[in-house]
């Protein structure tokens, strides 16, 4: 004669199952805000304002000073929710990265509600073109991130350009990369960004 499992233990594997079957639906990637991990993400990290602690800054050099000495770059600007510095091996390209760290455009877009994604894509864009605008005197012409799978830095970061970063393959192409024109205004420009990249990962 079969034995058969207890109800509470019946009750306890169909919600264990649900709850797996329910991660799997919604989270198409994994969600955990992760840490630096990289040399060059501990950079990002450093001019987002974080990780001070991991770079040896002597008492008569600036933050900018100590930046440019342990990673290359210093911070252009910074607000309360992201930083921009020049890419290091292009200036015609200025990156604005979110302070917290975000993987890529898919961990910020598939892990936090849309409002948050939209407000953060927003702030991203304008604080982009307005530091592009103040260090090159010209507006800028394309505004892009690549997709997850293109990015060679795991820390979500906005180009912002005029005609073509060879080194990035930018502006690339739809599959590459999810770019905008900078003369649409930001809010445009957010949704659209957003539909981009919503819509090749459902
Ligand atoms: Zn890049």
């Amino acid at each position: 004669m079969m034995a058969t499992a207890p109800l509470w233990v019946v009750i306890v594997t169909i919600l264990a199952l649900a709850q797996v079957a329910s991660s799997l639906v919604t989270r198409r990637i994994d969600c955990n805000i992760s840490t630096a991990t990289s040399y060059v993400e501990t950079c990002f990290c450093f001019y987002s304002g974080g990780c001070l602690s991991l770079f040896e800054c002597q008492e008569n050099h600036t933050w900018n000073t100590c930046q440019i000495l342990h990673c290359g770059e210093k911070t252009l600007d910074i607000t309360s929710s992201t930083a921009s510095f020049f890419n290091i091996k292009d200036h015609g390209d200025v990156l604005t990265i979110p302070r917290k760290h975000y993987r890529d455009i898919a961990h910020l877009v598939d892990c936090e509600a849309k409002p948050i994604a939209i407000e953060l894509l927003e702030h991203l864009l304008k604080d982009g073109r307005r530091v592009f605008i103040e260090k090159k005197h010209v507006s800028p012409e394309y505004q892009c991130f690549h997709r997850q799978h293109f990015t060679t830095v795991s820390w979500l970061h906005l180009h912002t350009f005029i005609g073509f970063v060879p080194g990035e393959g930018l502006p690339g192409t739809s599959a590459t990369a999810a770019c905008v024109f900078a003369n649409v205004t930001i809010k445009d420009a957010a949704q659209r960004l957003w539909t981009a990249i919503d819509g090749q990962q459902s």
